[in-house]
């Protein structure tokens, strides 16, 4: 039998676009047993900390009247200026893989096999190299834009905008092992979910990202976003 030393837990980086379903998935994988992590909410439980460095580089138009984050006011910011996004990756990124890489090792030394890991920009960061596979949510564009719009109450053109500062589907379906088809009823993608969770289950691979992740979070991830920036 393995012991708890020898084991190695397995990463796999859910992706996909804006409103494609990451988090519809994310809920399946824990129905059928998965350990989900999510770097946009260890990102957000971090963002207190975070704030005099925004603030410092975006200016305090980026604080609401009470003195916290004002979401959207950034969100507007930085959906429409590509460098300002890097700027806003260079101060997040570091302190959020340092908080996820934490969790991963607990969660390893108390026995997990495998653990999801929700990354929304997993591909445009250059970041799949901290993940044992790569498992993307696909959906239409078309499907995209309906869903943001509705989710979010945004006009057409604020959603095609969220769409445009992503990286196409195709970018991401080069680097995916797996690909979840959710452009149609919840129930085929539920099918295809708890297919791909008990498969690996069976296959039990033994991980190797988290080794990585030491060297690359504390001294690439800066590089990462100079090479975004280029
Ligand atoms: P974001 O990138 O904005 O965090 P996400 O990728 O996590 O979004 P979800 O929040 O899971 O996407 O889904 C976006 C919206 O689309 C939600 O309102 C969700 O209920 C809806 N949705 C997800 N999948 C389907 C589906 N197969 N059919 C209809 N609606 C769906």
């Amino acid at each position: 039998m393995e012991t708890t030393r020898g084991r190695r837990v397995f990463i796999v980086g859910l992706t996909g676009g804006i409103a494609s379903g990451k988090t519809t998935v994310a809920d399946m994988l824990r129905e059928s047993g998965a350990m989900v992590l999510d770097a946009d909410q260890a990102a957000r439980e971090l963002t207190e900390s975070m704030l005099p460095d925004l603030v410092r580089e975006f200016g305090d138009g980026i604080q609401a009247a009470d003195g916290t984050l004002d979401r959207s006011r950034l969100a507007d910011l930085i959906f429409r200026d590509a460098t300002a996004r890097c700027r806003l990756n260079a101060i997040t990124h570091p302190p959020t893989f340092r908080r996820l890489r934490r969790e991963l090792e607990h969660l390893e030394r108390d026995g997990a096999w495998a653990v999801v890991l929700v990354v929304p920009l997993l591909v445009e960061a250059g970041m799949t190299a901290l993940v044992d596979r790569v498992w993307v949510v696909a959906c239409s564009p078309e499907s995209q834009l309906a869903r943001i719009a509705r989710r979010d109450g945004l006009s057409p053109e604020q959603a095609a905008l969220r769409l445009a500062a992503q990286a196409p589907l195709a970018d991401k379906l080069r680097a995916a092992h797996a690909v979840i088809d959710n452009d149609g009823a919840l129930a085929d993608t539920c099918r295809q979910v708890r297919g791909l969770w008990s498969a690996l289950g069976r296959e039990r691979p033994r991980g190797l990202a988290l080794a990585r992740w030491t060297q690359l979070v504390d001294h690439e991830v800066g590089g990462w976003m100079n090479e975004e920036r280029g």
